[in-house]
């Protein structure tokens, strides 16, 4: 057995939450190593529209936020390095009917430091087209990271530690040895590694990588979200926006926004699903529609499919396997990965340690 190859936890999967875990782990001393597939932040993480806000109105998906919020915005702190969280404040927009009932939901656990007001749609950026009667809520201290620099520097800084982070890309786990109940390592397109204890995080793979001893894998299915990539005029500063009526999401990033429905995703089984041009023309409609002093259409520049695993009540899940013993399982909540990560990381942590 070569040295390298062995460690006190392995890791599968290099998204957000792979590498967040990488860090903690590292961070307290354990000898990690990461695996993935293609490159760190290859996945859905990379391609994520890396907003963090703390308005939802499910109470855990809050929390999460509420941890994942405060993270980034001492990145620099945690981890020696930068996330680049930029903070370009948040808008929910709705009718007035289904605000009141948002609005009683958010003020039974918001944290009142980032409480989302009320505002007139004469409040927003000019360019925005927002009708009189629909409910604005404006979170200011809300804003979005780079998701592949986040990812990049928790690998820099955990390559940093006393026991430095192994990181093998280009590497992809075929299965999870267990012998007696207990995880043994890995067998991977690059051969053997070995560690008492195995966590997997591996986004839309996580479900073929459970499938043939877990119950867990029933509890996840594959979605695949199209949205649209823009280029964002520098002239225009745009807030990330949720347009609950509209059922358009947008987030605005360094120089692009990604735009997209909010509830028109495609389950998929295996295959790739194919980009749906009527979606792409949808999008442009909305956003068109909501910015209409702007020329997306001559901006565009490309559709793009995400694929992401999410668990039956949506809200993700980081649980030991109930028959294995030393195997946890980590994902975020659908659409959440992202501000989920440092939480996930820690209770990984919290349930290696106890
Ligand atoms: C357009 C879009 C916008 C989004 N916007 C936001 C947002 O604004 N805020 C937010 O919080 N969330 C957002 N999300 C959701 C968020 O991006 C995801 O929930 C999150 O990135 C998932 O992270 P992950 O680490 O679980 O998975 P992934 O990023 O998919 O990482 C899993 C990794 O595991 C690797 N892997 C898989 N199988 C194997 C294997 N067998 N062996 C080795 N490696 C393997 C993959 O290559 C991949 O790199 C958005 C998603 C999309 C698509």
């Amino acid at each position: 057995m070569l040295s390298e190859n062995k460690a006190d936890i392995i890791i599968i999967g290099g998204g957000i939450i792979g590498c967040a875990a990488a860090f903690e782990f590292s961070r307290a001393g354990c000898q990690v190593i990461l695996l993935e597939k293609n490159q760190v932040a290859s996945g859905i993480s990379g391609d994520s529209g890396g907003l963090v806000r703390i308005f939802h109105t499910s109470n855990h998906a809050a929390k999460q936020a509420a941890i994942g919020f405060d993270y980034y915005q001492r990145f620099q702190q945690h981890v020696g390095y930068d996330c680049a969280f930029n903070q370009s404040g948040f808008v929910f927009i709705s009718s007035d009917d289904i605000s009141e009932n948002v609005l009683q939901q958010i003020n039974s656990y918001t944290i009142e430091e980032h409480f989302t007001k009320r505002i007139k749609p004469e409040q927003l950026p000019v360019e925005l087209n927002i009708p009189h009667d629909l409910s604005i809520f404006y979170q200011p201290s809300a804003g979005y990271i780079n998701t592949q620099l986040a990812c990049k520097n928790w690998i820099l800084a955990a390559q940093q530690c006393v026991k430095p982070l192994k990181l093998a890309e280009n590497t992809q786990v075929e299965r999870i040895v267990i012998k007696n109940n207990e995880v043994q390592g890995v067998k991977t397109t690059n051969g053997d590694y070995f560690a008492g204890h195995v966590i997997v995080t591996a986004g839309a793979g996580t479900k073929q990588l459970l499938t043939s001893f877990s119950p867990l894998a029933e509890k996840f299915s594959l979605r695949a979200f199209q949205y649209n990539i823009y280029h964002l005029p520098r002239r225009v500063v745009l807030p990330a926006i949720i347009h609950a009526e509209a059922d358009l999401y947008i987030i605005p990033q360094q120089e692009t926004i990604i735009a997209g429905f909010l509830s028109r995703d495609i389950h998929i089984q295996h295959e790739e699903p194919a980009l749906s041009l009527s979606l792409t023309n949808a999008i442009h409609h909305a956003i068109n529609k909501l910015l209409p002093e702007l020329n997306w259409i001559s901006e565009f520049i490309t559709s793009k499919i995400s694929i992401d695993c999410f668990t039956s009540d949506e809200l993700g899940m980081v649980c030991a396997e109930p028959n294995i013993k030393n195997l946890h399982i980590a994902t975020g909540w659908s659409g959440g990965g992202i501000k989920a990560a440092p939480a996930v990381a820690s209770k990984l942590l919290a349930m290696h340690t106890s």
